[in-house]
């Protein structure tokens, strides 16, 4: 989609530090990172927010936590925990209008739910 951020690092029309990719997603660093290790999982296709999700995007969802769980593992954070986190809308406090999860550890992260 045009003037969409997370298009052009899919089509590599902007840089970015891409960990992983696939027929469905990529996943690259964040570029201001909240904690030791903060990476992005995208579909490829854009999504503005997880609630535009479809029954049939029922697996691209469920594909993107699997390689959430993958990139943890990769890590070396999947024993010790880490976090997901999907921001929807203004209020949920989502700046990038193309449906992303983060994937934040390293270190212990304090509770800031609320
Ligand atoms: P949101 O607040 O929408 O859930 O999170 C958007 C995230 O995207 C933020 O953590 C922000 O640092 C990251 N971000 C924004 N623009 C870019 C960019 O151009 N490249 C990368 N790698 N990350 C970005
Ligand atoms: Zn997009």
């Amino acid at each position: 989609m045009e003037d969409c951020i997370f298009c052009k690092i899919v089509a590599g029309q902007i840089p970015s530090d891409i960990v992983y990719r696939d027929d469905r997603v990529i996943a690259f660093k964040d570029i201001n990172p909240a904690t030791e290790i903060h990476l992005l999982i995208i579909p490829k296709e854009h999504i503005a927010y997880l609630t535009d999700l479809k029954e049939q995007q029922a697996s691209l969802i469920g594909h993107m936590i699997l390689v959430a769980n993958k990139l943890a593992r990769q890590n070396g954070i999947d024993e010790k925990g880490f976090r997901v986190v999907i921001n929807v809308g203004d209020a949920g406090g989502q700046v990038v209008k193309h449906l992303h999860i983060h994937l934040l550890g390293g270190k212990r992260l304090k509770q800031t739910i609320g």
